[in-house]
C-alpha cells in the first residue's frame, strides 16, 4: 500500500513542502509538495533525497559519552545528568560568558526557540548563535 505524508523537508531553514511516500509502512521516497507555497513544487537535491538517513544503518538513535578513547551508548537520563553537571560545574567555575552554545537549522523554529531561551534564561549568557549564520 501507498500513501503520501505531507511534511516539511528537514534539511534548511527554507522550509520547502514535501511528501514522504511511504510504502508498506516504510519510507521509501520523497516528493515535492506541488502546492506548497514555499517551494511551489520543487526541491533541491538534498529535499529529494532526505528520506534517506531515516533507517541508515549509521544513524545515531541513542546517546554516546566518551569514555578514554571509545565511544559508549548509553541512556538519555546519564548523558543528560552528565551534560547538566558539566554545564552548572563549569558556569560555576567560570561564569555564563565561558559557555556558548550552536543551534542548527535543522531543528523546528520552536526547537531554536526553547534552545535560545535556555541560553539566556537558564544559563545566563546571550551566547548563542545559529548554523545559518556561519
Ligand atoms: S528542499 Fe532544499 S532548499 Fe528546500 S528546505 Fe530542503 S534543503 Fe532547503
Amino acid at each position: 500500500m501507498l500513501s503520501f505524508i505531507p511534511t516539511v523537508c528537514p534539511y534548511c531553514g527554507c522550509g520547502c513542502g514535501m511528501l514522504l511516500v511511504v510504502k508498506d509502512g516504510k519510507v521509501a521516497g520523497c516528493e515535492p509538495w506541488q502546492r506548497h507555497p514555499v517551494n511551489e513544487g520543487k526541491l533541491c537535491i538534498k529535499g529529494w533525497n532526505a528520506h534517506q538517513f531515516i533507517d541508515h544503518p549509521d544513524r545515531l538513535t541513542k546517546p554516546l559519552i566518551r569514555k578514554g578513547d571509545e565511544f559508549t551508548e548509553t541512556s538519555w537520563d546519564e548523558a543528560l545528568t552528565l551534560i547538566a553537571g558539566k554545564l552548572t560545574a563549569l558556569k560555576e567555575q567560570s561564569g555564563p560568558d565561558a559557555i556558548s552554545f550552536l543551534s542548527s537549522a535543522r531543528c523546528t523554529n520552536e526547537e531554536n526557540y526553547l534552545l535560545q531561551k535556555f541560553v539566556r534564561v537558564v544559563i545566563g549568557t546571550n551566547n548563542v548563535d545559529h548554523c545559518a549564520r556561519l
